[in-house]
């Protein structure tokens, strides 16, 4: 039969190790270590210290749990054992200074304690902590003590190392879900039978699912393509033997994702299988890369050859044609005719000049160069002449100009705003064949002046209206379709009115006509000189 002490002693070590076992706080760990210990060797008080890497060749001790001891005394203990110096062999662990250091600590006279008995903590040899175990009364550790001590301090190692283990383990978790969740694309992780376990956030946004909704669920209830590229699924490409190991190339998919909610998201979608080292599949990551700019990218890559195919060819061919008709050697051209079919050539050789000029600036804006060339510019003078100007060119529509006396100048590139007004002049005119008032108007107020050019035509329908502005846009009216254009004209002027500190924006009705405003600042500098 087993001593009796030995008894207890077993007893005590089982509750400690099924106490490590039960996921407890780690404080409560040791506080049970540490209580245990005191009641099997007698003493009424004790502490366990922990090393908490300091600077150079000493180390930090922090008590992490004490019994029999006042709080108030924990910060004299952390003192006392600050700064233990260095040992190369743990076993033999500073073991006299540890001692000497204990003395001290004995002899905190008001405490009471009369003697200790300390040992180091270690795992995998190297020391994470001490224990310490006092006695009150006039009786010194034996062997027999410190051997029963030392089975209590492997327990606290053993704690000690399994909360490190934890906590690395979930900050490593803690951080790849920080990763995942801050990642741009949307990240799946499926299990071999194709159920979600993960759910990082941006695939809120590119399904309309929520985590909490889609973990759980089969990936094509999730993954679902309205339209996609020729290629195999998922399911079609496993049941041909993807993947065959761990140097499978991911899988791509690419198409519209079909979202909760209806709508459609373009979406490349990577597969890229997990094996584990006996070669299973344990899981398959997905990666889901919203497309929808390299889709736009692409689209206004074709709107612009269409676009300038067919601008570009128009003027040239009916160039070509004049000139080739005027070449003919078998017919005879009255003046006028010549006269007539140059006038067409020069007319097509400007509209020409015209398009590559814009073609320029607006390459020019995308490499963010756009230079105003300022000076001052009255922009009521500028608006009358530019209506003389259109006034040449269409019989059907009444131009007029109406700003306020006094009108302020700005401060401004004058070639850039003219080319801002003809545009919107030149449309007002366009798309408002039928003919009606175009009326330039100047307001000023007190931070700002606006421009206003207002047709009577059928105006924009509401879902091209915030799009008029944008880069080769345009509208999608049977009109818009007749009339030629290159849908760069507003995109350049907003360009230019943005760039000189202005907003460019449309109001407009079917049936109702067209207005487009745009503002600029009011040029304070020399205000008084020139009103
Ligand atoms: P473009 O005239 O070369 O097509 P713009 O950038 O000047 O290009 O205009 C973009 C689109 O805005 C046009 O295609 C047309 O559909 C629409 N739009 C512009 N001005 C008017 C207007 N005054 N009335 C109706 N639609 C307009």
């Amino acid at each position: 039969m087993l001593p009796d002490f030995r008894v207890r002693q077993r007893d005590y070590l089982l509750e400690i190790s099924r106490a490590i076992t039960q996921e407890l706080d780690f404080a409560t760990v040791l506080r049970r270590i540490l209580q245990s210990a005191a009641e099997l060797l007698a003493g009424q008080a004790g502490l366990i210290a922990l090393r908490e890497d300091g600077t150079g060749a000493s180390i930090r001790w922090h008590v992490r749990a004490y019994y029999g001891i006042p709080d108030a005394y924990i910060a004299y203990f952390d003192e006392l054992l600050a700064d233990v110096p260095e040992h190369g062999d743990p076993q033999r662990f500073a073991l006299p200074e540890i001692n000497r250091r204990l003395q001290a600590i004995a002899e905190v006279s008001t405490l009471g304690l009369l003697h200790g008995v300390g040992l180091p903590m270690i795992v995998r040899n190297e020391v994470v902590g001490l224990i310490f175990i006092f006695r009150s009364y006039a009786s010194a550790f034996t062997a027999n003590d410190r051997a029963l001590l030392s089975s209590f301090a492997i327990q606290a190692a053993i704690a000690v190392q399994n909360a490190k283990l934890y906590q690395q383990v979930s900050w490593e978790k803690r951080r790849l879900d920080a990763v995942l969740d801050g990642y741009a694309d949307g990240i799946l992780l499926l299990t071999p039978s194709h159920r979600i376990e993960r759910f990082n956030r941006a695939m809120i946004k590119l399904t309309g699912w929520t985590p909490a909704e889609a973990i759980g669920r089969d990936h094509d209830e999730v993954i679902r393509w309205a339209w996609r590229e020729p290629g195999p699924t998922l399911a079609e490409a496993e049941a041909n033997g993807w993947p065959l190991d761990e140097h499978s190339a991911p899988l791509y998919v690419e198409g519209d994702l079909l979202r909760r909610d209806g709508g459609l998201t373009p979406a490349g979608v990577s597969y890229a299988p997990i094996f584990d080292r006996e070669g299973r599949l344990v899981n398959i990551i997905v990666d889901v890369h919203d497309i929808t700019k390299f889709r736009e990218a692409e689209e206004l890559k074709s709107t612009f050859i269409s676009i300038i195919s067919h601008e570009l060819k128009t003027p040239v061919a009916l160039i070509k044609g004049y000139a080739e008709t005027l070449q003919r050697e078998d017919a005879k051209w009255d003046a006028a005719t010549v006269q007539e079919s140059l006038a067409v050539i020069t007319e097509e050789a400007d509209r020409l000049t015209e398009l590559i000029e814009k073609l320029l600036d607006a390459s020019r804006l995308q490499a963010g160069a756009l230079k105003l060339n300022r000076s001052e510019v009255a922009l009521d003078a500028l608006a009358a002449r530019l209506v003389e100007k259109f006034k040449t060119q269409t019989t059907k529509h009444t131009l007029s100009v109406e700003f306020p006396d006094n009108f302020p100048p700005v401060l401004g590139d004058e070639e850039r705003l003219t080319q801002v007004l003809s545009n919107l002049l030149s449309n007002a005119i366009k798309y408002a064949p039928g003919g009606g008032a175009v009326t330039v108007r100047g307001r000023v107020e007190p931070e700002r002046v606006i421009i206003s050019v207002s047709d009577e035509g059928p105006g924009i329908a509401a879902a091209d209206l915030p799009r008029v502005f944008d880069r080769f846009y345009r509208g999608e009216s049977e009109l818009t379709k007749r009339v030629k254009g290159t849908g760069l004209g507003l995109f350049l002027a907003k360009a230019v009115v943005e760039a000189h500190g202005g907003r460019i924006w449309v109001e407009s009705k079917p049936g109702k006509g067209t207005t487009f405003f745009f503002s600029l600042p009011r040029y304070n500098g020399q205000m008084t000189d020139s009103r």
